[in-house]
């Protein structure tokens, strides 16, 4: 056996085009781009299309998309600058592969099935009443070589084609070079005589992923772990052809918060109310965090966060999804949960990878969002939370966003917050709930007093900072109250909402003429 150390490293990403992209199969074209850009090797995209009943429109374009939003650039895919797009598509490759199963039939590693739908079902119902593993049975594993030809000139009569199935050797185990697990060897006997070629002509994955490895040069496949059964199959299959093997990467699982099950949507069966009430004991759990919570909420976006396109949308940034990908499986280093992509690429080792499954937690990735949104510029933050103010209807002036941006900067988990934090200085105010008025001990006459006096002072104060302060606090002991029993009134006021930044700038920064008149528009929500 040999392996493929010396040889220039090169990884893929090869999902099938069934779906749009999930958490759990980017995590492993990450820890492909990563091992390629750490040996300074080549990283490629490649479709395995060829369930052609589970092929989906919208796949695609959300591939395409979320390597570019994620910046995992390709050396080679079907998009690529020099790259015949035909190659990175399985279902155009259907003669080689038609090629490769006839060697094996000819080197006597692989045969003819011509085994019926119904004979199938019924070898299985059978096995299932004797409780035995189910099964092929080697049905056609020895026919003569006329029984072979016969059936072959039959089957081309009635236009059809048999399968080509893996003859696994009877005796004798196997041993699979395994990066994460180690080497490992199985006896031969419990591996069953897979399909490798459908009756369609196109290979199962079993063959599909490994002549198109093979043919690519691909030194480290990484996968998921559900591939482990069938990795003897493929270290039988390169014996067979006499073809140099690749080392594997089974990546682990990746479980829902709870630690429970494979990361899913939703639990089996939930309808909308029952995944709100899911996200709801979730958030009382904390498993997920405020703001995500309430993003949920807003959008009443019930079930957990799966894929790709939902995490943009709620307002992740593509570094702190890379970074917290990366800590799923992987680490970065004792008590390190904070890693720049250069350093991933630096640090990134596919020996360090870990066999035990982790649940996915959201906490750490809202917490890694707001640390790398902190750590943008000003002006680059606006930028990528315009969407999201205009998705809101809010006409935005730039030089006001970057203004204000300040006041908010610091506590911003999630870019689909903006809206909420920021509306009342960039547009119309959200007209508060009256029952949020009132201060602390105060009942709606007291509150209305106060805000009129709030409203006279204000509006013949000194527009600065310190004027705007000086004002407030004159006016708060002129009625008898404590600072806070005034500003909070104001602040719902002015911004609708019971959370706001320090109110003498926020009252600054949404200016007097709007000040004034929520202050006076509060005061009518309070009538007598
Ligand atoms: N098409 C397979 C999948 O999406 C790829 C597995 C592999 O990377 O070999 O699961
Ligand atoms: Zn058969």
């Amino acid at each position: 056996m040999s392996n493929s150390t010396s040889r220039r490293v090169r990884t893929r990403y090869a999902p099938s085009p069934t779906g749009r992209q999930h958490v759990g199969g980017i995590r492993s074209a990450l820890f492909a781009w990563l091992w390629a850009r750490h040996n300074e090797g080549d990283f490629l995209l490649r479709i395995e299309d060829t369930d052609q009943t589970r092929f989906r429109e919208d796949a695609l374009q959300d591939l395409f998309e979320s390597m570019a939003w994620l910046g995992l650039a390709y050396d080679e895919g079907p998009d690529g600058p020099d790259a015949p797009p035909n190659d990175f598509f399985q279902t155009q490759r259907g003669p080689r592969y038609q090629e490769v199963a006839e060697e094996l039939v000819e080197r006597g590693a692989a045969y003819y099935c011509f085994c019926s739908e119904a004979r199938l079902a019924e070898l299985r119902e059978r096995q299932q009443a004797r409780k035995q593993p189910t099964g092929y049975d080697g049905h056609c594993r020895d026919l003569s070589a006329e029984t072979v030809a016969e059936r072959l000139a039959t089957f081309e009569a009635e236009g059809k084609r048999p399968v080509v199935r893996f003859k696994v050797p009877r005796d004798g185990s196997t041993t699979v070079p395994d990066a994460v697990r180690g080497e490992w060897t199985i006896e031969n006997k419990q591996i069953e005589d897979m399909i490798l070629l459908k009756s369609d002509g196109l290979p199962t994955y079993h063959l599909g992923h490994l002549v198109d490895d093979h043919d690519m040069r691909i030194t480290h496949p990484m996968r998921g772990v559900e591939y482990v059964p069938t990795a003897p199959l493929h270290v039988m299959i390169h014996e067979a052809l006499g073809w140099e093997l690749p080392t594997y990467v089974h990546l682990p699982l990746v479980l829902n918060p709870t630690g429970e099950g494979k990361m899913s949507k939703r639990k089996q069966g939930l309808d909308e109310a029952a995944g709100e009430q899911m996200m709801r004991e979730l958030h009382a759990e904390r498993l997920i965090p405020d703001a995500l919570f309430a993003y949920q909420e807003r959008n009443a976006n019930w079930g957990l966060l799966t894929m790709v396109h939902e995490f943009r949308e709620a307002g992740f940034l593509p570094e702190a999804m890379l970074n917290y990908l990366a800590l799923l499986g992987w680490s970065v280093g004792a008590d390190k949960d904070i890693a720049t992509v250069e350093e991933m690429i630096q640090l990134f080792d596919i020996h360090n990878i870990k066999k035990s499954p982790s649940a996915f937690d959201y906490n750490k990735l809202e917490y890694l969002n707001g640390w790398y949104i902190r750590q943008l510029p000003p002006k680059v933050l606006a930028t990528k939370l315009l969407p999201y103010l205009e998705a809101a209807g809010l006409e935005v002036d730039h030089d006001k966003l970057l203004d204000v941006l300040p006041l908010v900067h610091e506590r911003m988990k999630l870019l689909s917050e903006a809206p909420e934090l920021l509306d009342f200085f960039l547009g119309e105010a959200p007209l508060p709930d009256p029952a949020d008025l009132p201060g602390k001990k105060m009942d709606n006459a007291q509150t209305r007093q106060a805000l009129q006096a709030a409203h006279q002072a204000l509006a013949n104060s000194a527009w600065t900072l310190e004027g705007i302060e000086a004002t407030m606090r004159e006016t708060a002991t002129a009625q008898g109250l404590k600072a806070g029993q005034l500003f909070q009134p104001v602040r719902v006021a002015i911004t609708g909402r019971k959370f706001a930044p320090g109110i003498f700038e926020t009252v600054y920064h949404i200016g007097r003429e709007r000040v004034l008149e929520r202050l006076e528009r509060a005061v009518g929500l309070l009538a007598a």
